[in-house]
């Protein structure tokens, strides 16, 4: 069964003049990690706050473990665990105190569910006392999700769960995310960190409130369409203002200390070319697409439609 469906979901803001979801359709298969993955005003938390049923669509249905997010909205509440983008806990309340808090709301205790949350808390317990806005980044994250998982849900939202939160903590929370997956839990995350895009099952990537593309990591860098390879000269500012203007280069873009570019042309066409500019020292190699790529290609092909649209 489908633990999430979006069936032609639309949302407006501000009387219908900001379009923040437009005619979304996906699922989400139970117990997978799907992520929703796209810079800032792209349209993820508007899917969050819809499917955790605070807000209603514009258009179309969804279901959250089989129930229809407007008509069943109590009984989804009593099945998610929701962590917002923004800070959700009470900051003057402990670590302790949140996390009774939030038990007490869904009618729980702590100890019915501890195994669950078992692993991430005893990380924070040391500072069990400790009012939570005075707790770091990571540890936050790590009590945020804690009072998420209390009520033992079904499907966990995380909404740009490691925004603001340091390498080594971001890496501790994707092995965290594996161990629920494998009790059972459905989770949707959100992230605009593309290197995250790897450690999810599935990926969607959402643009301007649509979901461009829904495949597994590995299935979305395959059906990269075009060549692509790592570029770099002496003088790299030059030579990404060269590449651009060749006709056989369809994009080219910084990525690290080399330039990515994508062409229809063969390398040594590229490479006779970057002579005629005199360019030195040219170093150039066909490489294997990253999530960072695709997304960078879709992206592209978006303001290219739109500029042509426009230009009709
Ligand atoms: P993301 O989570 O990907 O950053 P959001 O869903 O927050 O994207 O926002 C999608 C779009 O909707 C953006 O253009 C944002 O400015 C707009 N938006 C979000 N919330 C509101 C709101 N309460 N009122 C008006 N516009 C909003």
């Amino acid at each position: 069964m489908n633990a999430i469906t979006l069936n032609n979901v639309t949302k407006t803001y501000a009387k219908g003049t900001v379009l923040a979801v437009d005619d979304v359709s996906l699922t989400v298969s139970e117990g997978e990690i799907f992520g929703l993955i796209g810079p800032d005003g792209a349209g993820k938390s508007t899917i969050f706050r819809l499917l955790t049923t605070l807000l209603l669509p514009d258009k179309g249905t969804g279901t959250v473990g089989g129930l229809d997010m407007v008509n069943d909205f109590k009984a989804i509440r009593g099945i998610v665990g929701y962590m917002p983008g923004k800070f959700s806990l009470y900051q003057d309340l402990t670590v302790e105190e949140n996390l009774n808090f939030f038990a007490t709301v869904f009618n729980t205790t702590v100890e019915e569910n501890y195994n669950l949350i078992k692993d991430i808390y005893v990380q924070i317990e040391p500072f069990k006392d400790r009012r939570a806005g005075k707790l770091s980044g990571g540890m936050k994250q790590k009590l945020a999700l804690c009072c998420a998982l209390i009520h033992k849900p079904k499907v966990l939202f995380l909404d740009e769960p490691t925004t603001g939160v340091d390498v080594v903590s971001r890496k501790e929370f994707w092995e965290m995310l594996k161990r629920l997956k494998k009790q059972g839990i459905t989770i949707l995350v959100s992230t605009s960190y593309m290197d995250e895009a790897t450690m999810c099952d599935r990926i969607g990537l959402i643009l301007n409130g649509k979901v461009l593309s829904v495949a597994s990591p590995e299935e979305t860098i395959d059906a990269y369409p075009e060549k692509l390879y790592a570029v770099k000269a002496d003088s790299i500012y030059h030579l990404l203002l060269d590449l651009r203007k060749y006709d056989k280069v369809i994009n080219c873009y910084t990525f690290g200390e080399y330039l990515h570019m994508s062409m229809t042309g063969t390398e040594q066409e590229v490479k006779d070319y970057l002579q005629t500019k005199n360019h030195n020292n040219v170093e150039m190699k066909a490489i294997r697409p990253t999530v960072e790529d695709c997304f960078i290609r879709l992206l592209k092909q978006e303001n290219d439609s739109r500029s042509s649209n426009k230009d009709k």
